[in-house]
């Protein structure tokens, strides 16, 4: 199966995804995750991509969908995808389905991960000071900057889902436990 993990930065996107790669053998792709490496690796992608990412802005909608489609050829994605991270514009979620019918893949679920602002907020004071300062994008100020961001480009995309009936929320403020639980409940009922 291939699922989107749709939620605000600290909303726990990451470690579910973790959680699902090691209990069902899929495989995550997290356009973060990409982003960095190329960031470290040097790479013209990585140059593009940097300022924008420390300042918590978004890559442009075509560096991250060429990133992804490169990533949908190589054969392990063919034991189900997660994406994490993308798409997080309107643009990206119809480049998206176009990729993925190109590609002959389908998408089974969106599972939106819901957290209230005042949490996340929490939430991202306490990791900015835990990580203290392992990410260039990791501090209070840019991850509120991610937040509103999120808000703005990201957050049309429970409509844009909602519409195509792949749409499915869980509750993100509970327990990474409990999160686990519900999201096996939904991947279940597909
Ligand atoms: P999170 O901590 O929420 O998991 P990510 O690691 O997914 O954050 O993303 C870190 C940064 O990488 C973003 O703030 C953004 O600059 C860039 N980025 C990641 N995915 C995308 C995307 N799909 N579109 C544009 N920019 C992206």
């Amino acid at each position: 199966m291939n699922i989107i993990l749709l939620g605000p930065p600290g909303a726990g996107k990451g470690t579910q995804a973790a959680r699902l790669v090691a209990g069902r053998g899929l495989v995550q792709l997290s356009t973060g995750d990409m982003l960095r490496a190329a960031v470290a690796a040097g790479s013209e992608v990585g140059r593009k991509a940097k300022t924008v990412m420390e300042a918590g802005q978004l890559v442009s909608d075509e560096i991250v969908t060429g990133v992804v489609s490169e990533r949908l050829d190589q054969p392990d994605v063919r034991k189900g995808v997660i994406f994490d991270g993308f798409p997080r514009t309107l643009a990206q979620a119809e480049a998206l389905d176009r990729l993925l019918a190109e590609k002959g893949m389908r998408l089974d679920a969106v599972v939106e991960m819901r957290v209230d602002d005042s949490l996340l907020l929490g939430r991202i004071e306490t990791r900015a000071a835990e990580t203290g300062g392992t990410r260039a994008d990791d501090n209070a100020e840019t991850l509120k900057n991610r937040l509103g961001v999120y808000h703005e480009q990201t957050a049309p995309l429970i409509a844009y889902y909602g519409g195509t009936g792949t749409l499915r929320t869980v509750d993100g403020s509970a327990s990474i436990e409990e999160v686990s639980a519900r999201i096996a409940e939904v991947l279940d009922a597909l």
